[in-house]
């Protein structure tokens, strides 16, 4: 870390825990050279407190799908501004939003706005509880911090009352689907999934069971789509598989970075809305919802998937031509939009220094990426290319060291 970066992150550890607010930000003693502070960005290149550039494949972990400082979004957040960031009763952008997003995701026939993944992955478990009278729910991948799902950590602060009602199952995993099913079928309110977990694993088979089982026993089906929404396809994964739950929830690519969520579906379970209570002030906090309406506007009328999926085309063809030419026991995977390289030794622990020297060598050769490598709208060839080259040298670098 550079002394600038180090006297920042001191003073930031003393007075906000983590020094971020992020656990994803936290950063990791094994990869060297990850700058803790990034003070601007823009396309698809940032800068930490000492001026050093980086070609960016986190995307702000998500919510980046056009690129950053994308002049038609942020235009759009401007003029929004002229006339106010939140009023007394709701605003026209509400309704501009919510059309914007249908016209993407034609499945969906009602839509809320709230502020973050957590928020929207707990109304659509909160609306599945009170529409079907029961308890239980079965969750699969990350959902957020919310007491429903933090039961996991140590020392969590949630009620340990709470445990008997989650039954946590991993992704693609269909036994577990049928294990879950068959013990706590009639009292499952709701099977909430993340209906693509970014591995090379694609589960279509495994959400066509989750549906059936859904169906058979009156449970309602979510899909946790706060990262694949508008990043698998322009239409989530409920486009990409094929397959379309009940309640959906939407968050980090849909207003490309300003902080607005969704929670949506069929009108019979969104209407349930009618006996149970979400409601949060600034949900009608309109730029974003500018924000939102500009991107989904882009996503729609320019070839923002054709070259997002070329582009990590390109990445993922080039990572698998240096694994060959390094003669490294790894292999390039990941669905376009995110792919990434995993290093195949039989030994775990040589899989994981491997993969710390890389990121360490990476980020020191302005390369910022993490396991999965998002592209945006702006990564251009240049940039993969730049991007290859320097994983070409890291690679020899490792290798000869
Ligand atoms: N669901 C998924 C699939 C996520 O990836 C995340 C965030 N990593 C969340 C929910 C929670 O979103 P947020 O941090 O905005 O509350």
């Amino acid at each position: 870390m550079t002394p600038k970066n180090k006297q920042q992150f001191e003073k930031a550890k003393a007075l906000i825990p983590w020094a971020t607010q992020t656990n994803a930000k936290r950063l990791n003693p094994n990869w060297q050279n990850m700058p803790p502070f990034i003070k601007s960005a823009k396309g698809c290149r940032m800068w930490d407190i000492d001026d050093r550039e980086y070609i960016d494949y986190r995307c702000s972990l998500g919510p980046i799908i056009l690129g950053y400082q994308y002049e038609p979004v942020d235009k759009a957040v401007r003029a929004q501004m002229q006339n106010g960031v939140l009023f007394s009763m709701a605003s026209p952008i509400e309704l501009r939003a919510a059309e914007a997003i249908i016209k993407n995701v034609p499945w969906i026939e009602q839509i809320r706005f709230m502020k973050t993944g957590a928020d929207a992955c707990t109304a659509c478990t909160r609306l599945a509880r009170s529409y079907t009278g029961r308890d239980h729910i079965l969750t699969s991948g990350y959902h957020g911090y919310q007491d429903w799902f933090a039961l996991n950590w140590p020392n969590s602060g949630v009620p340990e009352a709470l445990r008997q009602f989650v039954h946590d199952i991993p992704y693609g995993d269909i036994d577990a689907v049928d294990h879950a099913f068959d013990a706590y079928g009639d009292q499952l309110a709701a099977a909430i999934v993340e209906p693509y977990d970014w591995n090379d694993l694609v589960g279509k088979a495994y959400l066509q069971r989750l549906r059936q089982r859904c169906d058979a026993s009156g449970t309602v089906l979510i899909f946790d789509e706060v990262l694949t929404g508008f990043r698998l396809a322009r239409g989530g994964a409920q486009e990409y598989f094929g397959i379309t739950p009940d309640l959906a929830a939407y968050a980090k690519a849909i207003a490309n970075g300003y902080a607005v969520s969704a929670f949506a579906g069929k009108k019979e379970f969104m209407q349930t809305l009618e006996k149970t209570i979400i409601t949060i002030t600034h949900g009608g906090e309109t730029l974003s919802l500018a924000a939102c309406e500009a991107t989904m506007n882009i996503l729609r009328e320019e070839p923002v998937h054709e070259h997002i999926n070329a582009m990590g085309r390109r990445l993922r063809e080039g990572f698998a031509e240096i694994i060959k030419e390094t003669g490294v026991q790894a292999y390039a995977g990941g669905l376009n939009p995110a792919p990434f390289i995993q290093f195949d030794y039989d030994n775990e622990e040589e899989n994981l220094q491997w993969q710390n020297k890389l990121f360490s060598q990476l980020y020191q050769k302005g390369i910022f990426a993490n396991h999965r490598w998002f592209i945006s709208y702006s990564h251009q060839e240049a940039d993969i290319d730049e991007t290859l080259e320097k994983m070409r040298t890291a690679f020899r670098e490792i290798l000869s060291s």
